[in-house]
């Protein structure tokens, strides 16, 4: 069986989703999971906001320009009365709690609860649609078997055990339909993955299932050498390596939610990145494989804080180093990149709730410094088959910016640079120019 993920602009309009509903039906028994349709998760964003301020005037008129938008689509996608009728009264029924300001959830859930609509609405009209064309397709719930542990990371046990159960239960369905993206919490409330998630719903979803393949099928043709929104020529890399992938993915790189690759790697499960607008393209194929290409992409992740402490403790003091980290550990949050010299540390993160408390806790141990506004440049590649050169060709292009802190050797697969947010486009671009050929 294949988990075949299909994002928001590939259902961005009517033909699009029966796009998808064609590609679906040509790859025997699947579960296809799918985001919200382009612009909605968005648009509930603006609707979370304003119901939480009390706006209900704002929240109406999104949910007017929302339904409008549906409405063209429901009736561009179904042939019968009857369906567009049964379509538009549920995506009605989705949106009138919020006009009517009656949500019945925790405060503390509201938002998690509203940004559901988007994957609900979705998989209940490609379900409808499907039956409407003569598909063996059943609509799933992924609330039902996703869930957060007390720690926020999803619960695989449980998927596996009521995700297989139902598939089970339903031997004679061809296709099954579930929501990307969102999930329950510990507590059973309505959670979700965090933005871009329904590529991680995939991974888990293949994984939980030991699907022989993961697809997820997005509005270009697989992973490019770097980023197409910031700069030009890219191209596509037929073959990744899951930790490539993963890294890029990680640092950077928004075709791939950053934990995506996690769960399919840990099964070994392929996952191949396709293009709905060419479906017969190559695409990109991530798996245990490697191919011996050295430099292979680049990518870059922005909000990045870097703390150095400085300390003469530090010096021939086993241990000192032990006791910095523990206080990330303390405050829950993870360090990406980290250097370090006789006299100091410095380390990044991407996740600032805690800083204030983190900088306390570590003014004990010496001076620290805060530098905000930063973004790491990852480069990615095969570097054992070429182990000369590459730092220098990866330093030479970037000789015309400041860099903050470099790491080489973690892995043998990446090289990071921290650089001034400010230059991060030129930096990807000057990279492009110096390592790829263009
Ligand atoms: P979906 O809605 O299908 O989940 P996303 O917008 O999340 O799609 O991801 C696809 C987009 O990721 C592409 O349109 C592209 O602009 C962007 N992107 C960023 N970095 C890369 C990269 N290295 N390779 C390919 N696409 C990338
Ligand atoms: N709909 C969600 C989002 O826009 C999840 C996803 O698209 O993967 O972030
Ligand atoms: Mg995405």
């Amino acid at each position: 069986m294949k988990v075949l993920k299909f994002g928001g602009t590939s259902l961005g309009d009517a033909g699009r989703m029966k796009n998808v509903a064609e590609i679906v039906s040509r790859q025997g028994r699947v579960v296809v999971v799918l985001s919200a349709i382009a612009g909605t998760t968005d648009s509930l964003v603006k609707i979370a906001e304003a119901y939480k301020h009390g706006e209900l005037n704002q929240v109406k008129s999104i949910v007017e320009v929302l339904l409008k938008h549906y409405q063209r689509y429901v009736d561009n996608l179904f042939e019968q009365e009857s369906n567009k009728q049964t379509a538009m009264t549920f995506v009605e029924s989705q949106f009138a709690e919020l006009v009517e300001a009656n949500i019945e959830t925790a405060t503390s859930a509201i938002e998690f609860h509203i940004l559901a609509k988007g994957e609900v609405i979705s998989t209940e009209l490609f379900a409808l649609y499907c039956e409407e064309n003569g598909l063996n397709a059943k609509l799933l719930y992924s609330l039902d078997f996703l869930r957060l542990t007390q720690e926020n990371s999803p619960d695989e046990a449980y998927l596996s055990e009521h995700l297989n159960r139902i598939l089970t239960g339903h031997e004679n369905t061809d296709i099954f339909v579930a929501q990307g993206f969102i999930c329950r919490n510990a507590f059973g409330e309505v959670s979700n993955l965090k933005r871009g998630g329904s590529d991680y719903s995939a991974s888990l979803f293949g994984a939980a299932i030991n699907a022989q393949e993961v697809q997820i099928w997005t509005d270009i043709d697989g992973m490019h050498n770097n980023d197409p929104r910031f700069v030009k020529n890219t191209t596509p890399i037929r073959e990744l390596s899951f930790d490539e992938a993963a890294e890029l993915a990680y640092f950077g790189a928004k075709i791939l939610h950053p934990s995506s690759i996690k769960p399919a790697r840990r099964k070994n499960i392929p996952v191949r990145l396709l293009n709905t607008l060419q479906p017969d393209a190559t695409g990109t194929l991530i798996s245990s494989e490697s191919n011996n290409a050295n430099i292979k992409a680049v990518a870059a992740k922005s909000g990045i804080t870097a703390i150095k402490i400085r300390s003469s403790e530090m010096l021939q003091a086993p241990g000192f180093l032990r006791r910095v980290f523990e206080v990330f550990e303390l405050y829950h949050t993870s360090i990406d990149v980290i250097t370090t010299s006789e006299v100091a540390v410095s380390v990044t993160i991407d996740d600032t709730t805690y800083l204030e408390s983190i900088v306390k806790t570590l003014n004990e141990f010496g001076n620290v410094d805060v530098d905000e506004n930063l973004s790491i440049i990852c480069v990615v590649g095969d570097f054992v088959a070429e182990s000369t050169g590459i730092a220098s060709r990866v330093i030479r292009a970037l000789e015309a910016f400041p860099i903050r802190m470099i790491s080489y050797g973690g892995s043998a697969h990446n090289i990071t640079l921290l650089i001034s947010e400010d230059v991060r486009v030129k930096a990807l671009q000057a990279l492009h120019e110096g390592l790829f050929d263009v």
